[in-house]
């Protein structure tokens, strides 16, 4: 096995362990970029939020947001940003789903999910028309 979070998950490596059930588990980022900067993984090996079937989304989306809530509950922070990296073009580097659980404060000197990409010229028009 040679995926980080798996090993974390299996208790081969050692964490900070924010929330657990059967389906995930959530501990704190080691690179955090914010103080109580938590990532949720499936308990089980998972690529993609695209590799879910319909029972996994349910699970994982219950877990998350109870890890959320243990995260605002202790930390007690302003405001949070959750997030994932779906695959490299989007910045992920461990290839094992996990949110971001990101606590923000006012004035911390970060950004909104807006930050993660400037604007672009595109035609919405059009766009839109893919999904008709
Ligand atoms: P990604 O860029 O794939 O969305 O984020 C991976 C995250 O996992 C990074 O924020 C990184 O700091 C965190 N991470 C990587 N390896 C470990 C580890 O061994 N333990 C913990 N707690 N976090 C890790
Ligand atoms: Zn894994």
């Amino acid at each position: 096995m040679e995926c980080i979070f798996c090993k974390i998950v299996a208790g081969e490596v050692p964490c900070h362990k924010v929330y657990e059930d059967d389906n995930v588990l959530a501990f704190l980022d080691i690179f955090p970029h914010a103080k109580g900067h938590t990532v949720v993984v499936p308990k089980k090996h998972v690529n993609s939020i695209f590799d879910f079937s319909s029972e996994d989304r349910t699970k994982f989306s219950t877990g998350l947001s109870a890890a959320a809530r243990r995260v605002n509950e202790v930390i007690k922070p302003e405001g949070m940003n959750i997030g994932l990296n779906d695959r490299p073009a989007a910045g992920q580097v461990v290839p094992h789903v996990h949110w971001h659980i990101f606590p923000r404060w006012q004035g911390d000197g970060g950004g909104s999910v807006h930050s993660i990409k400037g604007q672009e010229k595109i035609d919405v028009a059009e766009i839109a028309k893919l999904f008709s």
